[in-house]
């Protein structure tokens, strides 16, 4: 089917309710024409309203041609010659299509007339504007005024059209939801009715108290029970009871002494209008404050839901310091229930030695100052500490914009604490690696060029001295061949503690420089102590007594090269290893278990 078109099942429910209310309306206002009075209210305009504000633009034209056809075909009926009725019908077509128009935008896709906006739109644009518009070109119908209709007439059309819209618009769109008075039982809604009913007709029936006044409080009790349907509904009733009796000459209205039935119709409509604006703007005000209320706890829900949910403990204090909030969580990480920490019981559960940071923080916080996040120790209920992080802020009063209290959200650290403190372990461990030789425990060749680059670049800029000592285990290769790795490398252990004994100072280095060679840095000493230092090496190595057949003196020795950084002089510090090694070279040449010291012009580079 052509999507264009609204299906034809509702074309012809939409044409058979046009018709029905336009012949009730013809029904109800004859006898006011015959006599001389208006229209009451004219209802098919205010229903064709609601009909396009609920479908698709493009199915209107369909709408608007069984709309045209109605109203054309019930002037006819009504006796009216076929082209006066043809251009009346198309000043309702118009009136409806200049209030659609403008109120569509605002109003679809979800007509909710108690939305201040929407019904703005629609008392402005389809209670004022289009029938004023309608009213004026209805009336330019003709030059013949006798072949106007009566109520055809600017004034009373306009009045009558209005009314009909601002009661049957609403009350289309409430019927178009799923539910028309929502939390109201059938009885409820049925008795209130009744009762309008029964009011209305007391009212109007008599002709001897002006008791109109009395339906307002009965039409405002349905207002706020029944809201926008039943106000649309009650006065709706009370325009059709009303318009009927005071048409035939009965009611409050016809008491008045003067005036026209004309004038009696109008008193009745600034009646029905008047009880209108009271009803609606009372609706929308009710369903505002309503949904500021359902917004209010959904917020408060959602927040609760956040509080609660997260892993985090969240606290909201007073400035004071005393709790009124505490989240769940906190039973999963300390194991206190929230109510033990809240109100005046003030538990400390602060570590002692940490609370004076925390007050500190809080202090900041009051005053304004940029805060950190605190990691402090809280007592868990059993007993034992776990470390904390607070992330404290300062909350403001809605209205006045003072603080008034603390929010601090604070998380379970402990595990992050402990992995910190197993990381920097770790990392002296790796440390210590990096400058420590496995073999002996003493400095590595990292270690030692390190150090020698420093005492280089102190001697050269205080002009102090620097002496370098080179280690060599004399004829170490046969040591291993005849004695094996193993105890090769215990003798190097051993070598290694006996010359460590030796130094003393805690600025000196010895290290391993690789192999079966060592080197000692000496800082602020001359060739002289160099050479004393030396000597205590050799000999310590000497006293051990390991056993070595292979070397001449029946053990094993070690020789060493020494150097002294010459004063005034710069360069670089490997020259200096470097004429350590030329010594330990000559103390080899030389028969091996001796000091030889560098001469000074090798060390000036
Ligand atoms: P010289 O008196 O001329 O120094 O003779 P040497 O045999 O000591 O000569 P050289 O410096 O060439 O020999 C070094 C030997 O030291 C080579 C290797 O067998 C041994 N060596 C080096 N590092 C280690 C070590 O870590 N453990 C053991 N067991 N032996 C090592
Ligand atoms: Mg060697
Ligand atoms: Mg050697």
């Amino acid at each position: 089917m052509d999507d264009r078109l609204p299906s034809l099942r509702r074309l012809a429910i939409a044409a058979l309710a046009l018709v029905c209310l336009g012949f009730a309306a013809f029904l109800l206002n004859v006898r006011s024409w015959d006599n001389g009075g208006v229209t009451i209210l004219w209802p098919s305009n205010g229903l064709l309203l609601g009909i396009l504000l609920c479908c698709r633009r493009r199915h209107w034209p369909a709408y608007f041609a069984v709309g045209f056809a109605v109203d054309l075909g019930i002037n006819v009926a009504m006796g009216f010659a076929p082209g006066i009725s043809g251009y009346l019908a198309g000043c309702n077509m118009l009136e409806v299509g200049i209030a659609a128009a403008l109120m569509y935008r605002t109003v679809s896709p979800n007509p909710d007339l108690t939305e201040r906006k929407q019904l703005m739109s629609l008392l402005l644009y389809g209670v004022v504007l289009a029938p004023a518009i309608a009213s004026v070109l209805a009336q330019l119908s003709t030059s013949n005024l006798d072949l106007v209709p009566r109520f055809a007439a600017a004034r009373h059309w306009f009045v009558a059209d209005a009314l009909g819209m601002a009661v049957m618009t609403p009350l289309y769109l409430s019927f178009q939801k799923r539910e028309q008075f929502p939390g109201r039982s059938r009885l409820e809604v049925v008795g209130l009715l009744a009762m309008l009913v029964v009011v209305t007709v007391g009212i109007f029936w008599q002709t001897r108290f002006p008791l109109l006044f009395l339906l307002l409080p009965v039409l405002l009790l349905l207002g706020i029970r029944l809201r926008l349907a039943g106000s649309a509904l009650g006065l709706l009733i009370v325009s059709i009871i009303g318009g009927y009796l005071t048409i035939r000459g009965r009611g409050p209205v016809s008491l008045m002494r003067s005036g026209s039935t004309a004038t009696h119709d109008l008193l009745l409509q600034v009646f029905v209008a008047f009880s209108m604006l009271v009803l609606y703007v009372g609706d929308v005000v009710i369903t505002e404050r309503e949904r500021l209320q359902i917004n209010l706890k959904a917020s408060e829900t959602l927040f609760r839901l956040l509080a609660e949910a997260s892993n985090d403990v969240i606290v909201l204090a007073d400035l004071s310091g005393e709790r009124r909030y505490v989240s769940p969580a906190v039973t999963t990480v300390l194991g206190w229930e929230p109510q033990e920490l809240v109100g005046p019981t003030r538990r400390q559960i602060v570590h002692p030695d940490d609370v004076g940071a925390v007050e500190a923080l809080m202090r900041a916080c009051r005053e304004g100052k940029p805060v950190e996040t605190l990691t402090y120790r809280c007592v868990r209920k059993d007993g034992g500490y776990v470390w904390m992080e607070a992330n404290l802020r300062l909350y403001h009063d809605e209205r006045s914009g003072e603080p008034i209290g603390f929010v601090n959200v604070v998380r379970d650290v402990s595990g992050r604490k402990a992995a910190e403190e197993e990381l920097n372990r770790t990392f002296r461990l790796v440390e210590n690696l990096a400058v420590v030789d496995g073999l002996t425990g003493i400095a590595n060749r990292r270690r030692f060029e390190e150090k020698m680059d420093e005492e280089w670049r102190r001697a050269m800029r205080d002009g102090s001295l620097l002496s370098v000592l080179m280690i060599d285990v004399d004829l170490f290769k046969p040591y291993n061949d005849l004695y094996g790795h193993v105890l090769g490398d215990s003798c190097l252990r051993q070598i290694a503690e006996a010359a460590q004994g030796v130094i003393h100072r805690s600025s000196d280095l010895f290290a391993r420089y690789g192999g079966e060679e060592f080197v000692v840095v000496l800082p602020n000493t001359d060739s002289n102590g160099a050479q004393l230092v030396a000597e205590q090496i050799r000999a310590a190595v000497e006293m051990l007594g390991l056993p070595h057949s292979d070397n001449s003196h029946g053990m094993v020795t070690v020789s060493i090269g020494c150097a002294t950084r010459a004063l005034g002089h710069d360069a670089v510090s490997t020259v200096l290893v470097e004429a350590a090694d030329q010594a330990l070279y000559l103390a080899k040449s030389a028969g091996r278990n001796r000091v030889e010291v560098a001469s000074a012009s090798t060390i000036v580079g």
